[in-house]
């Protein structure tokens, strides 16, 4: 029998939208559709960082969770040792809430999932700086070897 030609997964489906209430861009995971504000096409940059983070949230639904919680482990490592700052603003008001009450354990999960979205729109943004890139420089450069590691040693998920 030949091998299948089909996808194992449904193509992400990517819309710019007119301009969208408060945020820059909306995922359904389900429905596999990533819509952008239209107004990120005159900005290159921030939509290469915007879109990255969108696309990163299906890799994160679909990594393994050895990678999954050594990523967990990490950031958890970082808020031990009170680092300030992020690498988004999705992360980053996640983590002031938890550092303001502790957090629930879905706000955790919440938390590490939107830190490596940002991190991974960090790591592929033509800027190396941001408003929104408030993680200090020892902090990002262990975030930036995690990432090397997995893009090194496997196809990502998607
Ligand atoms: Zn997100």
């Amino acid at each position: 029998m030949p091998p299948s030609r089909k996808p194992k997964f449904a193509p992400l489906k990517l819309e710019a939208c007119q301009p969208l209430e408060r945020v820059h861009a909306r995922t359904n995971l389900r429905q596999r559709t990533i819509e952008l504000d239209q107004a990120l096409l005159a900005d290159a940059p921030e939509f290469v960082r915007i879109t990255v983070h969108e696309i990163f949230h299906f890799v994160w639904r679909r990594l393994d969770n050895a990678t999954r919680l050594s990523w967990q482990q990490m950031v958890e490592g970082e808020l031990r040792q009170q680092v300030p700052g992020e690498l988004g603003w999705s992360a980053e008001w996640r983590k002031a809430k938890i550092v303001e009450d502790g957090g629930s354990p879905r706000r955790w999960r919440e938390y590490a999932c939107e830190s490596f979205c940002d991190t991974a729109a960090w790591y592929f943004s033509p800027r190396r700086t941001h408003p929104e890139f408030t993680l200090g420089r020892g902090a990002r450069s262990i975030r930036k070897r995690w990432f090397d590691h997995l893009l090194a040693t496997r196809p990502l998920p998607l």
